[in-house]
C-alpha cells in the first residue's frame, strides 16, 4: 500500500502539468481546433491504458472517448467536458492567456476554470484507477466534447450524441455548479441537476438613411437603439421561483413563510449567491452585439441588436418573446427569436451519483452542505440528459478559491485556477469514480 499523501502529491503534479500542456493548445471557438487539446490527452490517457476512441465529424474539431472498461455488471459513469474555450483578448490579460503561468499557488490561463481544469482533473484520477488496476463494475469514462461554447458548427455534443446512441452512460458529472460558498448561512456547494434554457433574439430597428454631415438627417437607428437598450437595462424582469431553486431559500433562509418572502434573505447571505440567484429567478436579457452596416458618412437605416437570453425551463418562445417586447416598450423594430428557448432539462436531485458526492464532501470539507439547485447557463450536460436519460450533474468543485474570482474571470481576463482546487477536483474525481465504479 503506497502512502496516500505521496499519492496525492504525484496525482496534484500530474494534474497540474497535464492541465498547463492543455492550456497551451489555443483551441479558441471560433475556429476551436479542439483535435490539438485531444491529441495530448490520448496520448496521457493511452500511456495509463485507457482506450480512447475520436468522434469526430470534423477532423480538426475531434470529439474524445476515454475509457476505463467495466465488467457490465454496475452503473456507469461519465465525466462530461469540453476542450473549446471562449476568445481571451491578450491586452486584457495580466499574463499571457495560453502559456499557462504558474503564480502565486494558480495556474493562469483561459480555459483553466472552463473547463480544461475539470478535464485534467478526471483524466488524471481515471488514469490512477487504470494503474494501480481497478476494475469498474460499469465503464468509467471521460468524454471530451469540442464546440461547446458556441455550438454553431454543429460538430459538438449534438454530433456526438448522434453518432453513439450506444453509449447510455447511467450517470454525467459535468460543468455548472460546484463553488463553495462561505455564506454567513453556514459553507455551501451547489449541485447544478438542471439548466435554465437560453436563446437569442435579434432586435432589427429600422430608421431612414441620411447624410451624415446634416444634423436633422434620419432618423437614425442607433439613437432609437439607445433608447431601446436603457429600457432594457432598467428592466427588470418579474421574480418565478422555480420548484428547483426551493431547496437553495430552503438552506440559507430557513422558516415557514412562503419561499418568495425568504429570497432576499437568502441572496445577503453572500455576494456570489446574490448575482447566482438574479439569474435564476428571472429571465435573463444581455445584449451581446450591435451591428449598423452603413458606411461612416450615412446615417444607418438599419440596425441590429443580438440579445442573449435565458428563460426559465418551460417557456416557450412565445412567452420569451412578449417579455421582451414588454421590456423594450414601444418603438419601430421587429424581434426574432433566432436561437428559440433550448435547454432547461432536468434530472433526478436525488441518485446514487448525489450519494457518491455527499460521501467525498463529508469526508473532505465537513462542515459545507450540498444543495441541489438549477445552474444558470447552458452546458452540455443538457445535451446528454436529452439523448441519454442520464443523471447529468454539474459539479466541479472548488474548495479554495473565491466564487466571485471565478464567476468573473471565466469567460473574462485573467481566468486561474488553484492548485490546490486542481488536487481538490482530481481528488472528489477519483471519489466518485471510485464509489460508482464500485457497485454493482
Ligand atoms: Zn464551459
Amino acid at each position: 500500500m503506497l502512502d496516500p499523501v505521496a499519492i496525492d502529491t504525484d496525482l496534484r503534479e500530474e494534474a497540474s502539468a497535464l492541465l498547463r500542456r492543455l492550456v497551451a493548445c489555443d483551441t479558441s471557438n471560433p475556429p476551436g481546433r479542439e483535435t490539438q487539446a485531444v491529441a495530448i490527452l490520448e496520448d496521457y490517457l493511452a500511456a495509463a491504458g485507457l482506450e480512447c476512441e475520436r468522434v469526430a465529424k470534423d477532423p480538426e474539431r475531434a470529439n474524445l472517448i476515454a475509457r476505463l472498461p467495466g465488467r457490465g455488471s454496475g452503473p456507469s459513469l461519465a465525466f462530461l467536458g469540453h476542450f473549446d474555450v471562449v476568445v481571451a483578448r491578450r491586452e486584457e490579460w495580466s499574463v499571457e492567456p495560453f502559456a499557462a503561468v504558474e503564480r502565486d499557488g494558480a495556474i493562469w490561463g483561459r480555459g483553466t476554470v472552463d473547463m480544461k481544469g475539470q478535464v485534467a482533473a478526471s483524466a488524471v484520477a481515471l488514469a490512477a484507477l487504470a494503474r494501480e488496476g481497478f476494475r469498474p463494475a460499469g465503464d468509467l469514462m471521460l468524454l471530451v466534447m469540442a464546440d461547446e461554447e458556441v455550438g454553431e458548427a454543429e460538430v459538438g455534443a449534438p454530433y456526438f450524441v448522434e453518432q453513439r446512441p450506444d453509449l447510455c452512460p447511467d450517470f454525467v458529472v459535468g460543468e455548472g455548479a460546484g463553488e463553495r460558498y462561505d455564506t454567513t448561512a453556514g459553507p455551501v456547494y451547489l449541485l447544478d441537476h438542471g439548466v435554465k434554457a437560453t436563446a437569442t433574439a435579434t432586435v432589427t430597428v429600422r430608421g431612414r438613411p441620411g447624410d451624415a454631415s446634416l444634423s436633422d438627417a434620419g432618423p437614425n437607428a442607433l439613437y432609437e437603439v439607445g433608447r431601446l437598450l436603457a429600457r432594457l437595462e432598467a428592466y427588470r424582469s418579474p421574480v418565478r421561483i422555480p420548484a428547483q431553486v426551493e431547496p437553495l431559500i430552503d438552506a440559507l433562509a430557513p422558516g415557514d413563510a412562503p419561499p418568495h418572502e425568504r429570497l432576499a434573505a437568502a441572496r445577503v447571505t453572500h455576494p456570489a449567491i446574490d448575482r447566482v440567484f438574479g439569474a435564476l429567478v428571472g429571465t435573463t436579457f444581455q445584449p451581446s452585439v450591435l451591428e449598423a452596416p452603413a458606411p461612416q458618412n450615412v446615417v444607418p437605416a438599419t440596425a441590429t441588436l443580438t440579445i442573449a437570453c435565458g428563460p426559465l425551463p418551460g417557456t416557450t418562445g412565445e412567452q420569451l418573446e412578449a417579455e421582451l417586447r414588454e421590456a423594450l416598450g414601444d418603438g419601430e423594430y421587429e424581434i426574432e427569436l433566432t436561437t428559440p428557448p433550448k435547454g432547461g432539462s432536468i434530472s433526478d436531485e436525488d441518485s446514487p451519483l448525489r450519494d457518491a458526492i455527499e460521501e467525498f464532501l463529508g469526508a473532505e470539507d465537513p462542515q459545507a452542505r450540498l444543495i441541489p439547485t438549477l445552474g444558470y447557463g447552458y452546458s452540455d450536460c443538457h445535451v446528454l440528459r436529452e439523448a441519454y436519460g442520464c443523471i447529468a450533474y454539474g459539479f466541479i468543485p472548488f474548495r479554495y478559491g473565491d466564487a466571485v474570482v471565478n464567476l468573473e474571470t471565466k469567460h473574462g481576463a485573467d481566468e486561474r485556477v488553484l492548485v490546490d482546487d486542481l488536487e481538490f477536483q482530481t481528488r472528489a474525481a477519483l471519489a466518485i469514480a471510485r464509489t460508482i465504479g464500485s457497485q454493482e
